[in-house]
């Protein structure tokens, strides 16, 4: 039989990863909508299946780790094998926020959000990839907040939870290169989510663009880089 390619994407219940999710579910994966409220995720997966897509929802809170292990066993009894792991689910907490005052524990939830997050369901997703016949692909939804030479100012932790992330992305693809796991980090650029604002540059489809383009058609022997608009950048 065919292999049917598989993907999963944290925080797919709205924004950039639920348009990841639609893109990849239009070519062909069964697509598994990670999002921490069931009835948010459970709606966003049901709305890819009324299009004729093969998606199912799984809970995941990427903070809680017992969430992420019971995602496993979700996951387990749908399929067997994990192509693409794409960690998007992130939280920016500190709009306009001065470095000189900021609030330990919004530091903390940051942190869990954006890098022990994706650690941890990298960590645990990991036995999936190994079984990838085509080579596991692992995509970090970072941000341009996160590179050093431009590093902004306006929201602190943001910016610096992304830099570890990038951080994190040349960590994994170290560990994971002789086992054919690719793994990258993205910035899509400013987008028109709840995050990005109405008034971002971007509309979603653009913004899932480069996410996208690494799931499937870039190079898989690419890995540790960070990417905007299919191109590698600096951080
Ligand atoms: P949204 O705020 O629209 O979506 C964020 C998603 O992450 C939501 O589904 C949210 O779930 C989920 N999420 C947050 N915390 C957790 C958690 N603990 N467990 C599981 N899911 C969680 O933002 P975007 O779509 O814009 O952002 C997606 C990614 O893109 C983020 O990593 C962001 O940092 C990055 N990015 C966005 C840019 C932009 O301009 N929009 C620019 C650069 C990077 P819930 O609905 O339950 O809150």
């Amino acid at each position: 039989t065919e292999h049917q390619r598989t993907a999963l994407i944290t925080g797919a219940n709205k924004g950039i990863g639920k348009e990841v999710a639609r893109q990849l579910a239009a070519r062909g994966f069964a697509v598994f909508i990670g999002a921490r409220d069931m009835a948010k995720g459970r709606a966003a997966s049901e709305e890819l299946c009324q299009q004729g897509y093969e998606s199912t929802f799984i809970q995941l809170d990427v903070t809680d780790p017992v969430s992420i292990k019971n995602a496993c066993g979700t996951f387990s009894q749908k399929a067997d094998h994990l192509d693409v792991l794409i960690n998007n689910a992130g939280v920016l907490e500190d709009h306009g926020e001065d470095i000189l005052k900021l609030n330990p524990e919004m530091l903390d939830r940051t942190f869990k959000a954006n890098v022990s997050g994706p650690i941890m369901v990298i960590q645990d997703f990991l036995p999936f990839l190994q079984k990838s016949v085509i080579g596991g692909r692992i995509i970090n939804v970072s941000s341009g907040a996160g590179s050093l030479a431009s590093m902004d100012t306006y929201a602190p932790a943001y910016s610096i939870s992304k830099t570890a992330l990038n951080a994190v992305t040349r960590q994994f693809a170290g560990a994971l290169k002789n086992e054919k796991i690719a793994v990258n980090c993205v910035d899509p650029g400013w987008v028109r989510t709840d995050m990005g604002g109405p008034h971002a540059s971007r509309p979603v489809e653009q913004g899932a663009e480069t996410i996208v383009w690494l799931a499937t058609d870039a190079s898989q022997v690419e890995t540790g880089k960070f990417w905007h608009d299919k191109r590698e950048v600096e951080w």
